[in-house]
């Protein structure tokens, strides 16, 4: 205090935060550089295991969103998700009494051609992902 004023310090506020931005590391990733570390809890993109489905469609009746239509493949009905109907609820793996949708963490899905988030079922193939679909 000095004649009832109190001493303002020489250095204003803005600028001692402004100093400890540059020196700090930023809070944001460099993504797709840096990949983000996700949670145990994430969803990504649900992945069907046809060699334990058994085609009973109970996954495309329970889908709140209609993302799963039953399709015939290999003389057989298979689901085939449209991801972009799909918002992650997994209610479809709930459902499932063969424990054959599993949630993965494939996150890259965007996309500028929609019918590539149509999952064709492919069901010589042990389980299903984007890189099986090209
Ligand atoms: S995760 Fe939800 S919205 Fe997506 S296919 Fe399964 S039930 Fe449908
Ligand atoms: S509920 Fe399971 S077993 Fe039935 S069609 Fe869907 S993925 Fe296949």
């Amino acid at each position: 205090m000095v004649n009832g004023l109190v001493k303002k310090s020489r250095v204003p506020a803005v600028f001692k935060t402004v100093l400890e931005n540059v020196f700090t590391k930023p809070a944001t990733k460099s993504y797709p550089h840096q990949k983000p570390n996700l949670s145990e809890k994430f969803r990504g993109q649900p992945v069907f295991d046809f060699s334990a489905c058994i085609g009973c469609g109970l996954c495309s009746r329970d889908c709140p969103a209609k993302a799963i239509e039953m399709v015939l493949t290999e003389g057989k009905k298979h689901p085939q998700l449209n991801l972009s109907k799909c918002v992650f609820c997994y209610q479809c793996a709930e459902t499932c009494p063969k424990k054959a949708i599993h949630i993965s963490c494939i996150y890259e899905l965007a996309t500028t051609d929609k019918s590539s988030l149509v999952m064709k079922p492919n069901p010589s193939s042990p389980s299903d992902s984007p890189s099986s679909h090209g």
